[in-house]
């Protein structure tokens, strides 16, 4: 059956008259691992998200699949040896989703990284991360730091560092062990909220949930319940009782895209100017490049993240004083985002300061909450959800995590080496098809081995450009495979287009509505209520 807003009902219909081993609620990159997780190790699983998947944290981060070098500041080994092989592992299930980016590190009069600490400290997180020879850290003098990077402003530079990480699409990825969870049997819905959960004789048994699509109540049965709502987790907890112990503490992080042109850098540049001696990423994607990111205590509304003015001006400062450029100004900004770190409150420590870890909580009527951690750790904070689920399943206790064997995509590219053929032989195909340079990367980073699918029925067409019959086609591929409900979950969470082909996206939100109301038979109100939403979408993200 396909995975489409079609057979949602069902979807629906199956969540109302079936008994589940294990409800998750949360459909970010933590709740759908620990539905893949659990599924591939034989329980029935269904997943509830209220708005789409990734629509929270797991689309706002900075998009890398990374050790987290700052965290050495704080001596977490493990934390760093664990995120640090998860990189590896993860390139090698989905080579064209988790790809390798080195990483520029300049060191710069004033700022907080010298040369020895900062040669010693990538020394122990390539040894922490296994990292092979030939991707160890460089260290580099002005010189050559500057010829790898010639936009660094050379009065301030001393020198620099080069070192492996990978970036990745967190919605993407998302999305991916989303449906990997469902070609498995999970049973997977968005626009499902968890109201209030319902408890017997002390123990939770099920969960009520509302369908935003049709404003009904369904209620879910489960022998087990896990919260994973990420910065919502604490909100969940409340459902069933006050919360006792750990709590969450928010921080709001903030990224800017701008066009390329403006700031056109060959690498990802992770750099320190600020006077609070933070650390701030700039990374070339596609059409754009982009900067992030804040880091401060948030206590206002989760489902609206303002970006203030405070905000930007931190971070193009940052910007304007470390590269040598016309200077970027607000009105520069093409797109931005801003996410919700879930963090495990700390006493006397401050934002930046408390750890990235991730911790289980397990409450006396049964309700499991994982909170903290990271992206790049989401497959072994499922492992760990699992077998804490486990410890009260006599039937499947014992069996063991497969996750580090499961591709990501079906089909799967086998190795990095044969993503980069295909990506040619895409190269190639988009320039016969008249399609724009662009198109390859974004292409392959979101459709993968499929991405040569949505090209190859693209011709001279009286009606539709080359670019506008690629839109159509990726639409019908989410339509029939991801589950898009609504026409922001193609234009910012599937494709991506809102952040890194802005010049697209006028194109592809006129595609969008019409594709809904054309194919999938949607009347007016809905058109006039999601034109709506975009526009403030739109307003809000600085591309308007
Ligand atoms: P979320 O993605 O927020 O998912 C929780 C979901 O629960 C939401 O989709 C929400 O809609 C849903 N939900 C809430 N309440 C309910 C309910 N009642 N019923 C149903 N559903 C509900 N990590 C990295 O590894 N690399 C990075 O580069 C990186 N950068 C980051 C940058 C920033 C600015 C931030 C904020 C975080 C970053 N992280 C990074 C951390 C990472 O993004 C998060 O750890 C991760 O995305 C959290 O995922 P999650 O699934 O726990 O939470």
């Amino acid at each position: 059956m396909n995975f489409s807003v079609e057979n949602r009902p069902k979807f629906i219909a199956k969540a109302a008259s079936e008994h589940f081993d294990l409800l998750i609620i949360g459909g970010g990159i933590t709740g759908a691992g620990i539905a893949l997780d659990a599924v591939a190790r034989g329980l029935k699983v269904c997943l509830v998200e209220k708005g789409d998947f990734a629509s929270g944290t797991s689309s706002k981060s900075t998009k890398l699949i990374h050790g987290g070098l700052r965290y050495l500041k704080q001596f977490e080994f493990a934390l760093v040896k664990e995120v640090g092989q998860e990189r590896t592992l993860l390139h090698n299930l989905a080579p064209h989703i988790v790809v390798p980016e080195k990483m520029i590190l300049p060191l710069i009069k004033g700022g907080s990284l010298g040369k020895t600490m900062t040669s010693i400290g990538l020394y122990i997180y390539d040894f922490l991360a296994e990292v092979e020879d030939l991707d160890k850290r460089r260290m580099l003098n002005k010189e050559e730091t500057l010829a790898i990077e010639p936009l660094l402003r050379d009065q301030k530079l001393l020198g620099g560092s080069i070192y492996a990480e990978y970036r990745t699409d967190d919605a993407r990825l998302t999305i991916e062990v989303v449906k990997s969870a469902y070609s498995r049997g999970a049973n997977l819905i968005n626009y499902m909220e968890c109201t209030s959960m319902i408890e017997e004789d002390g123990k939770l048994t099920g969960a009520r949930c509302l369908d935003h699509t049709s404003q009904k109540e369904v209620i879910i049965r489960a022998g087990t319940i896990v919260n994973a709502t990420g910065p919502w987790v604490d909100e969940v907890r409340m459902q069933t009782h006050p919360i006792k112990g750990k709590r969450l503490y928010l921080t709001k992080g903030v990224h800017l895209v701008i066009p390329k042109s403006k700031l056109p850098i060959k690498h990802s540049i992770y750099f320190d100017v600020g006077h609070d001696k933070r650390m701030i990423f700039t990374i070339p994607r596609l059409d754009t490049t982009y900067i992030g990111t804040t880091d401060t205590y948030y206590e206002e509304d989760k489902d609206d993240i303002e970006i203030s003015l405070a905000d930007i001006t931190y971070l193009l400062n940052a910007v304007n004083q470390t590269f040598d450029i016309d200077p970027i100004s607000p009105k520069d900004i093409v797109a931005s985002w801003a996410g919700l770190r879930p963090l495990i409150y700390e006493d006397g420590k401050s934002a930046s300061e408390i750890s990235r870890k991730d911790e289980i909580f397990v409450a006396d009527n049964g309700l499991i909450s994982i909170a903290g951690g990271k992206l790049t750790g989401y497959r072994k904070m499922a492992e760990r959800v699992v077998d804490r689920v486990l410890l009260e399943d006599t039937l499947l206790q014992g069996t063991h995590c497969t996750t580090d064997e499961i591709y990501l995509t079906d089909p799967h590219f086998d190795n990095h080496q044969e993503c980069m053929q295909y990506r040619v032989r895409l190269e190639q195909k988009c320039r016969e098809k008249g399609l724009k340079e662009v198109n390859a990367p974004y292409l392959l980073q979101n459709y993968g081995p499929l991405a040569m699918s949505l090209i190859e029925d693209i011709a001279d067409d009286m009606d539709m450009s080359a670019e506008e019959q690629l839109i159509w086609n990726e639409l019908k591929f989410c339509h029939n495979n991801e589950l898009i409900v609504s026409p922001c979950d193609y234009l910012i969470r599937r494709s991506g287009r809102l952040y890194f082909i802005p010049d697209s996206i006028n194109m592809a939100e006129y595609l969008t509505l019409r594709y809904f109301s054309e194919l999938l038979g949607v009347d007016e109100a809905f058109i006039d209520s999601e034109k709506k939403k975009w526009d403030e979408i739109m307003k809000g993200s600085g591309s308007q």
